[in-house]
Order: structure tokens, then C-alpha cells, then sequence
């Protein structure tokens, strides 16, 4: 199963793309976390990335796009993926679907998660995750089982992403709408667009994906 989560930052891509993980096998891609391993790597990509991402430069579609590639080719990709995170414009999103129809694939569905403006910045504004494994929480909608500790491997440190402040979150808020709302449409005239209402508890909005993925 091959999937994509859009929504702005905030609407609960990541928090769901962890639970379709355990549920289904899929990898999640993020594409930030994808970029930090190649450039750690030390591959020819990595290097070239590396270079990129110092001169503070934007990484183009086409590396991404061939990192992507690279990557949903090894075998833990099998069962299919979660891409969350890209594509963020229609350019990336037409790439996305000339690479996976050159190997014989296509997306099976591309979830929506709608959300109101105003409950993103408290829902950025409270989340933090595990320095170690990565599980994602929130200081009110997702707290550990017992105080301090990460429910999945027992650490008790950690972390909170720097451009969750409040003055980045507003920018990254108006990005999402100028770049990548357009894909809505995109994906709708292709018939692969699903929409669910991210404003629901997360054990909701987990039950509604569930219900398009069953459907194959
Ligand atoms: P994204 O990956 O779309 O930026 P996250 O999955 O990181 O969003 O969710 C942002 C924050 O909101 C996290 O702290 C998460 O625990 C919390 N959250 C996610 N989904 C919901 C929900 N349906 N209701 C309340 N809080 C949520
Ligand atoms: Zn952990």
C-alpha cells in the first residue's frame, strides 16, 4: 500500500503515520528524516546533499525525488510506504508520479487531513517526541503512560523541533497554503484524493483512515 499523508503542519500526519506503521507495515518517509540519514551515510548523494543543505539552499525536486526512489527500492518497503511530508507542490507531486509509474507503481491513496487554523499552533505548540526512537507526544493530547518515560523504548529524554515556535509555525502555516494546498485539487482530479477531519480525537481520525485503507 502506497500513501500519502497531506496536511499543514500540526493536522497529525506524523502521530498517524506511526500508528499505520504498526498496523500495516508500511515504512513512513519522512523526507526530512530521509535527508538527515543520506547525508550521515556518506554517500555520493549524501555528500551532495550535504553540500546543499550547508549553503542553506533549498534540495531540488530531483534529488529528492531520487533519494525517494532509492529508497521505497529497498525490501522494508515491500508492503508499501507512507510518504509524510512530500510532495509539498504540484512540480514535486507530478515527479513523485513520473518515478513511480517508471517502475510499474501508483499511489494507492493520498489522505487529506483537514483542520482548523486556530487548533494547529496549540497542537504544534505542545508536541514534543522521544530523543531516541522518534515516538512523537503532546504536553496535553498524547502524554506518556507514566510521566517521563517513552512508552516504546523506556527513554527518558527528549525533544522538541526548533521551527516549533511560534514565529516559524505561522510561516511554515502560510507556506502550506500558498504551495501545497494546490495539490488538493491535484489529487482530486485524479480520483485519489480521500479527506478526513483531523479535528476528531487521534484514536478517531485513526479509525477513519482505517476504514479507506480497507478498501484497498
Ligand atoms: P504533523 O506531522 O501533521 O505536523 P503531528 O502528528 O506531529 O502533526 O501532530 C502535532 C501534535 O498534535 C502532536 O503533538 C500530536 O500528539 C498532536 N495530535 C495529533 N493528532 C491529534 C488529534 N487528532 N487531536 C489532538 N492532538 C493531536
Ligand atoms: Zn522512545
Amino acid at each position: 500500500m502506497k500513501l500519502i499523508l497531506l496536511g499543514p503542519p500540526g493536522a497529525g500526519k506524523g502521530t498517524q503515520a506511526q500508528e499505520l506503521e504498526r498496523r500495516h507495515h508500511l515504512i513512513q518517509l519522512s523526507t526530512g528524516d530521509m535527508l538527515r540519514a543520506t547525508i550521515a551515510s556518506g554517500s555520493e548523494l549524501g555528500k551532495e546533499v550535504k553540500g546543499i543543505v550547508e549553503s542553506g539552499a533549498l534540495v531540488p525536486d530531483e534529488i529528492m525525488i531520487r533519494m525517494i526512489s532509492e529508497r521505497i527500492a529497498q525490501p522494508d518497503c515491500n508492503n508499501g510506504f507512507i510518504l509524510d511530508g512530500f510532495p509539498r507542490t504540484t512540480a514535486q507531486a507530478e515527479a513523485l508520479d513520473k518515478m513511480l509509474s517508471e517502475k510499474g507503481l501508483k499511489l494507492d491513496h493520498v489522505i487529506e487531513m483537514s483542520v482548523d487554523a486556530d487548533v494547529l499552533a496549540h497542537r504544534i505548540g505542545g508536541r514534543y517526541s522521544c530523543a531516541k526512537c522518534g515516538a512523537g507526544y503532546h504536553d496535553e493530547f498524547q502524554k506518556p503512560g507514566v510521566d517521563g518515560l517513552c512508552d516504546h523504548c523506556g527513554s527518558q529524554e527528549f525533544s522538541r523541533r526548533a521551527d516549533d515556535k511560534p514565529e516559524t509555525v505561522k510561516a511554515r502555516l502560510e507556506a502550506y497554503e500558498k504551495q501545497t494546498a494546490p495539490l488538493l485539487p491535484y489529487y482530486r482530479e485524479r480520483g485519489q484524493l480521500r479527506s478526513v477531519d483531523a479535528m476528531a480525537s487521534i484514536e478517531d481520525v485513526t479509525q477513519e483512515i482505517e476504514r479507506i485503507v480497507a478498501v484497498g
